[in-house]
């Protein structure tokens, strides 16, 4: 068995821990740490990393060894500090949905609202989009700068959107990866480590979680949304991080684009004032607010409220948004020319309903797949995604469809794509003949500790 520093590696106790895990025992702090050392220095095996992910995945975890788990695996690279900042250090994260472009919206708003929001965002994972993705719609925009780039974006535009680098929570990158692929991305203290330590290592002050809810989520019911966010709230509370949750609907797409430049396009409509969706705009609000309110930018809700609609209605966020843009490498003119630098595929079909009538359900889910087919996600972790593609103007529930008003336009490479496409589209979206009151209320429940 080697040693390392004079300890057994964690090599030689990873089957010892797996073992345990395996039988229902507890970890302890040690164990957890010299098991995340290994992850990052290569001495513990794909194989031995899997079948720790499954023993997890089956037996679960203590609230402490979560917060153990958590803990080692923000210690496992830079732990990002802030001494000069002139504002609070606020994020959000999303646990992923359909046509969800509120990232884009919300860390540029909160910039102009004197926070500073480091966000590190991830791809797009199955049905759901991914902020980096839509990101690298913009030619030159570099989503993946070193540690010292980003950190002068944060400070010189107040908000900088960028992937996973290198240097932050490095356990987790390699620990993802193989759970991506061994079927063990849905276990909640996995999920709590996993979000938590690349919030931690980025050092925030705050954090509000938008916690996704329905068919286009990967929490389908409210129950296994709350379970996830208690986990994450309590986990959080102990590591010191003011975090607070939104639960919110998505069982229909947020906003009206589905697409990784259609989605950058509505987020700059949004931004500059060209374009707002009641629901959009309610969940995105709300989530900036509770930032605002915890980050000590506001008093209390309606305040925050104030100060978002003064920094969207001045043009300062979009300023921010603009800021940002060029600072990472993208276009000067992106804000006033997005069709000079945003993809457009080459086919534009509107598909109308069978009948004429009202909008009653939307399979958010099929419509998060049906884009990823067209070419904008991934089956693979290697597929090269098409930013134009997608889906525009998708109908909401209550809306009226007929001849005159499409269910949605799809965006496709080739004229064969898009009348697949439309099939799906029918398929995925319900007309009845009898008005509805539209879909339920946007968000669902607030939750803190
Ligand atoms: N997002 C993450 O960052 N990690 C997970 O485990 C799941 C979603």
């Amino acid at each position: 068995m080697g040693r390392v520093r004079g300890r057994v590696t964690a090599r030689g106790n990873a089957a010892e821990l797996i073992r345990k895990k395996r039988d229902g025992a507890l970890l302890g702090d040690q164990a957890i740490a010299d098991l995340v050392a290994g992850i990052v220095d290569g001495s513990v095996s794909d194989a031995q990393i899997a079948a720790f992910a499954m023993a997890v995945y089956f037996r679960g975890m203590t609230r402490a060894e979560c917060a153990s788990l958590t803990r080692a695996m923000t210690r496992s690279g830079s732990v990002l500090e802030w001494p000069d900042a002139q504002g609070p250090i606020l994020d959000k994260h999303s646990t992923g949905g359909v046509g969800d472009k509120i990232s884009l919206i919300l860390a540029p708003i909160v910039a102009a609202c004197g926070g500073l929001v480091p966000m590190i965002s991830g791809r797009g994972l199955g049905h759901t989009g991914g902020t980096l993705d839509k990101l690298s719609s913009i030619p030159g925009y570099d989503a993946t700068p070193d540690l010292a780039r980003f950190r002068r974006v944060v400070s010189e535009a107040g908000c900088a959107i960028v992937g996973q680098t290198a240097d932050l929570a490095p356990a987790d990158r390699r620990l993802y990866a193989i759970r991506d692929v061994t079927a063990t991305v849905d276990s909640i203290p996995l999920i709590t480590a996993s979000i938590l330590s690349k919030k931690l290592a980025a050092g925030l002050d705050a954090l509000v979680m938008d916690v996704k809810v329905g068919s286009g989520a990967f929490a389908t019911s409210i129950e296994a949304a709350i379970d996830l966010t208690e986990s994450l709230l309590a986990v959080a509370e102990g590591a010191g991080l003011r975090a607070s949750a939104l639960l919110t609907d998505m069982s229909q797409v947020l906003g009206r684009h589905i697409g990784n430049a259609l989605e950058v396009r509505e987020a700059i409509a949004v931004l500059t004032g060209r374009r707002r969706d009641e629901r959009l705009d309610t969940v995105t609000m709300a989530l900036a607010g509770e930032l605002l309110v915890r980050g000590g930018l506001a008093r209390d809700g309606a305040a925050a409220e104030a100060v978002v609609e003064k920094a969207l209605g001045s043009g300062a966020a979009a300023d921010r948004f603009a800021r940002m843009v060029t600072a990472l490498g993208g276009p000067r003119d992106l804000l006033e020319r997005p069709d000079r630098h945003l993809a457009r595929a080459p086919i534009e079909l509107a598909v109308t309903p069978r009948i004429a009538g009202f909008v009653s359900r939307v399979d958010a889910r099929a419509l998060g797949l049906l884009v990823a087919d067209l070419g904008g996600g991934r089956r693979r972790v290697d597929d090269v995604i098409d930013a134009g593609v997608g889906l525009a103007d998708v109908r909401g529930v209550g809306d009226a469809v007929d001849r005159d008003r499409p269910i949605a336009i799809v965006h496709a490479r080739s004229a064969a794509d898009a009348e697949t496409a439309a099939h799906r589209l029918r398929a995925a979206v319900t007309v009845s003949d009898e008005p509805n009151a539209g879909g339920g209320p946007p968000i669902l429940r607030r939750m803190s500790r």
